[in-house]
């Protein structure tokens, strides 16, 4: 935590606004604003990801006032630096708001839980690490002037610190000088490199960490980038750019933690003004009840987040909020539809223990590898603590690419054909990683000895399937509905299975042609309870672990697979959605909210379509942008 300073306090925060209790008080009544109340050029209501970069870039110049209310802490702690550790934070309630979805039928009638880092840095704080940044063809297809993939390029090099430890610079390509630090992978597992040769034997594309010449991501198999210093230090959007030095130095930048947002205060049309305007927001800390003005709030709470707040400040569906006697400011239908998620299909395998991290957790290995493993960290800055997740390695391609080519009596029929890296949309993800994608750790028969888990995750990174976030009461404490409608649309299972089927020829190659000892462990076709394929499956080769065609695979088996083992990654998006036709909530370009003066949007929820792309380094990209766009304009 940091000093009271940067806490709740009335002298330099907010006015106390007596006798209100936070929830439905304050949202559910149109309340005068305490006189007294303090003013801010801008309030930025959220200090995750994109929130971080707009309270430091706005307050930069020491010309504007800036006030950040974040729900979240502000921790500083060692855990908190190390990638994998401070990852399984994301599971911990005290990191990360946790929202259960509602039952999926696509899942099989299963919730899954939708996670929000909660803390300085937001998710970024929780996340992953993963570094991509999208490609061109991806954010031209949002058709929106100004975010198109040549618009956002210098963005991303702005933010960016990035260091190699093996090549050398390309500074076309990557920012050196920006504040968040990025490097190529520290490390990579035994199965990293047969991947990608496998990716590439297949038909994909395989190149140097995925940066096209043109400086975005480009389709394609390669080695992942990650949000991390040289030393393998985490480097979250927080430390990023509200390291303590700045928050000590610049008095015009207030941060006020564990102050959740109730509303902002919406007024007009009146004589004065014939729009509605946004004036103040209205926040709880500790119980109590806080009112802060100012002509100019972001909101930068996340997918989740975001519509939320617009909700319960009159700005949205009139159907979701109206039975909650929250008053109608505007009608905005697209305030919290259109949401998105990437739905990842773990397939299981056995490998070489040393490429697994099984031994972490197995109770005989367990001490002497975390101690292995600590010293390798924090002497060389490697090892499985630097790993994203255990995830190093990846595929993207596009469904429309994958064909089924007569291969001869190899097996191996699919095909990946016509890709050209620099055009493509992927919508299929496959990645590979050396621990469980399933929460529970399930005992899969081959694992032990001298096997240990890896799993491929399929992700349908470009889904058709649209969900939605609704409040359910005034109250921000009262978590909202998430209803993902994850596979809804037919089209999404069938890219998934065919998906599917490419990882499984993928793996088989890697097995029989380049001898990475790997076998299957859960696995559509693979039946775990007799140890073997399912009766009807001819496999090749004599080894219990040995591949069958996966185009031999029952298509329904697949499909029980995907919706027993599916779940959403949390790359939610899209829920505050910025375009010019009539859903859409976002002014494009601007990312004010639409029919509201001094009211803007900035996280993942102003993406017209969710990114085939790991979203962090895009939410920050686009809010370096609107803060350059403010200092333009001003
Ligand atoms: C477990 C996990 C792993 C991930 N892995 C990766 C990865 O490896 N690579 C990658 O690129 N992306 C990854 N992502 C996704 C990525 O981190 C997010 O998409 C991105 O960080 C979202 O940024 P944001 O600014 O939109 O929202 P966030 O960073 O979530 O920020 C929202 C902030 O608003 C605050 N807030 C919410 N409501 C209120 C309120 N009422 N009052 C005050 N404050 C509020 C929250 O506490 C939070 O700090 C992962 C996400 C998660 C959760």
């Amino acid at each position: 935590m940091l000093s009271s300073r940067h806490d709740v306090g009335p002298a330099r925060c907010a006015a106390l606004a007596p006798g209100l209790a936070p929830g439905a008080d304050i949202v559910t009544k149109d309340l005068d604003p305490p006189p007294d109340a303090p003013s801010y050029d801008y309030i930025v209501l959220g200090a995750g990801t994109a929130g971080s970069v707009l309270a430091s870039r706005l307050s930069e110049s020491g010309t504007r006032s800036v006030l950040v209310l974040e729900r979240g802490s502000y921790l500083a702690d060692v855990v908190g630096r190390i990638p994998l550790l401070s990852n399984a934070r994301a599971f911990q309630a005290r990191y990360a708001t946790h929202v259960r979805t509602t039952p999926q039928p696509g899942l099989g009638g299963r919730t899954s839980t939708v996670q929000v880092g909660r803390q300085v840095g937001g998710s970024s704080a929780v996340n992953a690490t993963l570094y991509t940044r999208g490609c061109h063809a991806d954010f031209d297809s949002w058709g929106i002037p100004g975010y198109t993939g040549s618009d956002l390029e210098p963005f991303f090099k702005r933010s960016q610190a990035h260091s190699h430890e093996l090549r050398t610079e390309r500074a076309d390509v990557y920012g050196y000088e920006g504040p968040w630090a990025t490097r190529d992978m520290p490390q990579l597992f035994g199965f990293s490199k047969p991947f990608v040769e496998a990716a590439g034997a297949l038909g994909v594309p395989t190149s140097d960490y995925g940066m096209s010449e043109r400086g975005m991501m480009a389709t394609g198999a390669f080695f992942l980038q990650t949000s991390q210093t040289a030393n393998g230090s985490r480097h979250h959007a927080g430390m990023a750019y509200l390291p303590s030095n700045v928050l000590k130095a610049r008095q015009n930048l207030t941060l006020c933690v564990e102050s959740c947002v109730e509303k902002v205060q919406i007024e007009g049309p009146n004589d004065d003004n014939k729009a509605h305007k946004a004036t103040g927001v209205w926040f709880s800390s500790k119980g109590k009840v806080y009112y802060a003005r100012s002509d100019n709030v972001i909101l930068s709470s996340g997918a989740i987040f975001s519509p939320c707040i617009l909700q319960r400040s009159g700005l949205g569906s009139p159907q979701v909020f109206e039975p909650l006697r929250i008053p109608v400011k505007v009608a905005l239908p697209g305030v919290g539809a259109h949401f998105k998620d990437h739905l990842a299909v773990p397939l299981h395998f056995r490998g070489p223990m040393r490429d697994s991290c099984m031994p972490m957790v197995l109770p005989a290995t367990a001490l002497p590898t975390l101690i292995r493993q600590a010293w390798n960290y924090f002497i060389h800055g490697k090892g499985w603590f630097t790993t994203p997740g255990t995830l190093e390695t990846v595929a993207y391609l596009s469904t429309e690419q994958i064909q089924l080519m007569d291969d001869g009596d190899t097996g191996s029929r699919l095909r990946v054909q016509g890709t050209d890296p620099h055009k493509d949309v992927p919508d299929i993800e496959i990645s590979f990683e050396a621990f469980w994608a399933a929460e529970d750790m399930p005992r899969f028969h081959g694992l032990g000895g001298s096997h240990g888990v890896m799993a491929a995750l399929v992700y349908l990174v470009k889904p058709r399937s649209v969900g939605h976030v609704h409040i359910k009461a005034p109250d921000p404490s009262v978590l909202p509905e998430v209803e993902p409608n994850s596979l809804q649309e037919e089209d999404d299972v069938r890219r998934l299975v065919l998906a599917i089927r490419l990882a499984m020829t993928l793996i088989k190659h890697m097995r029989e042609q380049l001898a990475y000892d790997i076998g299957p462990a859960c696995v559509p076709g693979w039946d775990d309870s007799k140890g073997g394929w399912k009766d009807g499956l001819a496999k090749r080769g004599g080894d219990e672990f040995d591949f069958v065609d996966p185009q031999a695979i029952a298509e329904k088996d697949i499909v029980e697979h995907i919706r027993k083992w599916g779940f959403g990654v949390q790359h939610m998006a899209s829920t505050c959605a910025m375009g010019t036709d009539g859903d859409a909530a976002v002014e494009p370009g601007s990312l004010m909210v639409k029919g509201v003066e001094g009211l803007r949007v900035c996280d993942v929820s102003v993406m017209p379509e969710v990114l085939s792309c790991h979203p962090q380094a895009a939410a920050i990209a686009i809010a370096e942008k609107l803060a350059a766009d403010i200092e333009s304009s001003e």
